[in-house]
């Protein structure tokens, strides 16, 4: 028991619990539950508590620059965690589960009391504001692969031209549906000459609660002929050959092996991890999504949606994936790739599948 409760605390920096969101109206504070997870609610005054059973958590003081909401405090249990929310006076909280069937979230929005005098109608459940009724819209990253002095794969075409043009791409379409986008990168630049500090600093821009979620664009390439479309969540793969090209993605070489090495640490603290599993699910849920909108576009052949450890969404607290939109080298998937009519196709089904992802409440809260 000693040493699980000690893992559990070493895991605990990476997640957030529960993940604060400062909005114009409201405070969100989002709970990433494991799927057996329950929980009741009480307030009294101006402290809401939360009983969660089956969580685990390490203990946090927290003040939150909100006016609605003054701090919270996680307190471990014997058989769960208590949360105490501490409101501003004049606030008042609704809560609402979402429960995809493989993970859970609690959504307590602390929003200003409505003024009094109708205190006997009962009130029916107010849903959370959905990101499109916010003012502030969702924030989307797209990191568009290598860069600079790293081309990528080279074949028909060079991947970091064909990332970055499809992440432009991506970029005008979601902005075009008042989604915010921030890049990465926006020009053939790489973010630092070392590897490790390049792939580090992409990587930083998934660990935000100002940001809804994460998309990296690669190219492949293989020795021997293969072709088709793949999109990766956060996780350990078994598989030699995926292996590898992860260790190519990771910055090849010895340097590749050992940000590999530092991943699959990471992906296996996760695997005995409820709560990271949990989060886990809404980035499998979103690469499913993105996979069959570029498999339905171009009809491409379909490699599948995997777990494999990408250093760069390694730690992400937001839904992230890693897509590989083709193969630099192969005789037909290469050059398909340099036609900018099946790039714009490739952005178009991203764009679509992240809007509809975002636009379903339970997967853009943050
Ligand atoms: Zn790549």
């Amino acid at each position: 028991m000693r040493f699980w409760a000690l893992v559990w605390f070493l895991l605990l920096p990476a997640l957030a619990f529960p993940r604060v969101g400062l909005h114009d109206g409201f405070t969100r504070l989002v709970f990433d539950l494991p799927k057996a997870a329950t929980y009741t609610v009480s307030s009294e005054k101006e402290t809401l508590t939360l009983r969660f059973q089956g969580v685990r958590q390490a203990p946090a003081d927290e003040e939150v620059d909100s006016d609605l909401v003054a701090s919270y405090q996680v307190v471990p249990g014997a058989s769960g965690t208590v949360v105490y929310v501490r409101l501003k006076p004049g606030a008042e909280a609704k809560t609402q589960l979402f429960d995809d069937g493989e993970a859970k979230r609690l959504v307590v929005d602390v929003v200003r009391s409505a003024p009094t005098g109708q205190a006997s109608t009962p009130k029916a459940p107010v849903p959370a504001p959905k990101p499109t009724m916010n003012k502030k819209p969702p924030v989307v990253v797209i990191d568009p692969g290598h860069g600079g002095i790293d081309p990528g794969a080279v074949g028909y075409v060079v991947e970091k031209a064909i990332t970055l043009d499809v992440g432009l791409r991506l970029k005008r379409l979601l902005e075009a549906q008042g989604i915010q986008v921030v890049m990465t990168r926006s020009r053939d630049m790489h973010l630092s000459a070392d590897k490790r500090t390049d792939l580090g600093m992409r990587a930083a821009m998934t660990d935000s609660s100002k940001r809804n979620l994460f998309v990296s664009i690669h190219v492949n390439s293989a020795i021997r002929p293969a072709q088709g479309i793949e999109v990766y969540y956060f996780g350990e793969t078994m598989s030699p050959s995926l292996l590898a090209q992860v260790i190519r993605e990771n910055g090849g070489g010895d340097l590749g092996l050992q940000l590999t090495r530092e991943a699959r640490g990471v992906a296996q603290q996760a695997a005995r991890d409820v709560v990271a599993q949990a989060n886990l699910q809404f980035s499998r849920r979103l690469a499913q999504m993105v996979h069959d909108a570029m498999i339905g576009v171009t009809g491409a052949v379909d490699r599948g949606v995997q777990s494999a450890p990408f250093y760069v969404i390694r730690n992400a607290r937001i839904p992230a994936i890693l897509t590989e939109i083709g193969f630099a080298n192969h005789p037909q998937e290469g050059p398909r790739l340099a036609d900018p009519n099946y790039r714009e196709k490739l952005a178009q089904a991203m764009a679509q599948a992240i809007s509809k992802f975002l636009a379903n409440g339970a997967f853009a809260q943050r």
